[in-house]
């Protein structure tokens, strides 16, 4: 279950071919009480089940062997690595990432604590069918809708993200201010209605996502990554690319140090690197989010300064001077 919106940067690293886009999109429409503001961004929208398995395929191609239906039901640590028990077999390893998201059974597993509900949001979201032409005409061939406003979610937002003939209608809000999901989520929906109503819902799901950095991130041999590490942007909820790029850094950090076990340099290394391509700035956007999703005007003065800069100069720069 996901929004499946990612950035035009992370379709040509991919080479994302045409058949996995459903949609691409140049612009985003923010939509908060009755303002509408309208923000260039470019990206494309997919199916998740059609981009990992894009994914899986390319890892296969590298080397690597999938073993299917075989989900980890418990690690054990042993000497010089980890013994991954699935209910058919006991897999040895000397490295190990935890890539098993927001409820990592692996880390879970090793006695890593898991999030407790400031740390995460909960999602519920709709697959509803549409006619193209009619997902055209309302929502705008190549536009995604976000839905603002402390009515909506008091700490996250809701969106509509057109696919080719279904749009995933969604809302997310920080699980520990959620007094009653249905009611919420539903006043979402009616807020929306008139956008909606010749959509027909064929799902509806439900998944949490991390909005809080892990304190631990590397320890013995064993990784996190992706949401299991909480890369995850705490103001957008956007985490495709954060794990991508995770797990190339912890893969290349394991290729250097392979017959090295638990040399004291890659704990360090794993760190410095992740600061560097996403980690210092997603801290940032987590030490402002509350702030941002205080009151409408905040959300507003956010949404008029991120009509024209990155979120992530806003995080470094622009939020604490204007
Ligand atoms: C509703 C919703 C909408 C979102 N929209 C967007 C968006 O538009 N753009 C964006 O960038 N991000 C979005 N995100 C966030 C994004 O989905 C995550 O950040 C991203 O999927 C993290 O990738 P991951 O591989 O770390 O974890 P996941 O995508 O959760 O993948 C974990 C994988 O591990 C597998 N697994 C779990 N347990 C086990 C086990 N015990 N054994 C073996 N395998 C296991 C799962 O089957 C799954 O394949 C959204 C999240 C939600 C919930």
């Amino acid at each position: 279950p996901c929004g499946g919106a990612i950035p035009e940067e992370l379709v040509s690293e991919l080479k994302l071919s045409h058949e996995i886009i459903e949609r691409e999109f140049d612009h985003l429409d923010l939509h908060i009480k009755n303002e509408l503001i309208h923000r260039k961004g470019k990206g494309v929208v997919i199916w998740r089940d059609k981009f990992d398995h894009f994914i899986t395929k390319k890892a296969i191609q590298k080397g690597a062997k999938v073993i299917d239906r075989s989900p980890c039901i418990n690690v054990k640590p042993m000497d010089g690595g980890y013994k991954v028990l699935t209910p058919k077999d006991k897999l040895e390893c000397r490295y190990l990432i935890a890539a098993d998201g927001c409820n990592s059974t692996v880390l879970s597993s090793l006695g890593w604590p898991r999030y407790n509900s400031e740390d995460v949001a909960l999602t519920v979201q709709y697959e509803m069918v549409m006619a193209p032409d009619l997902i055209n005409d309302k929502f705008g061939e190549k536009i995604i809708h976000l839905f603002f406003g402390k009515d909506i979610s008091k700490r996250g937002y809701g969106w509509i993200f057109p696919k080719t003939d279904i749009i995933s209608v969604g809302w997310g809000c920080q699980l520990s201010l959620i007094k009653n999901t249905t009611k919420e989520f539903n006043y979402f929906i009616k807020s929306i209605k008139n956008l909606i109503k010749d959509a027909k819902k064929i799902k509806k799901v439900a998944h949490l996502v991390p909005t809080t950095i892990r304190n631990t991130l590397y320890s013995q041999n064993l990784f996190a990554i992706g949401d299991a590490a909480g890369f995850v942007d705490p103001l957008s909820g956007k985490g495709i690319a954060y794990s991508i790029i995770s797990s190339e850094i912890a893969a290349s950090i394991i290729k250097k140090y392979f017959n090295e076990l638990n040399h004291p340099l890659i704990e360090k290394a794993y760190n410095k690197k992740l600061d560097r391509m996403f980690l210092s700035v997603l801290r940032k956007k987590k030490s402002i989010q509350p702030d941002v999703y205080s009151s409408d005007d905040s959300i507003i003065r956010f949404l008029n300064l991120w009509k024209n800069n990155r979120s992530s100069v806003i995080a470094k720069q622009l939020w604490e001077i204007n």
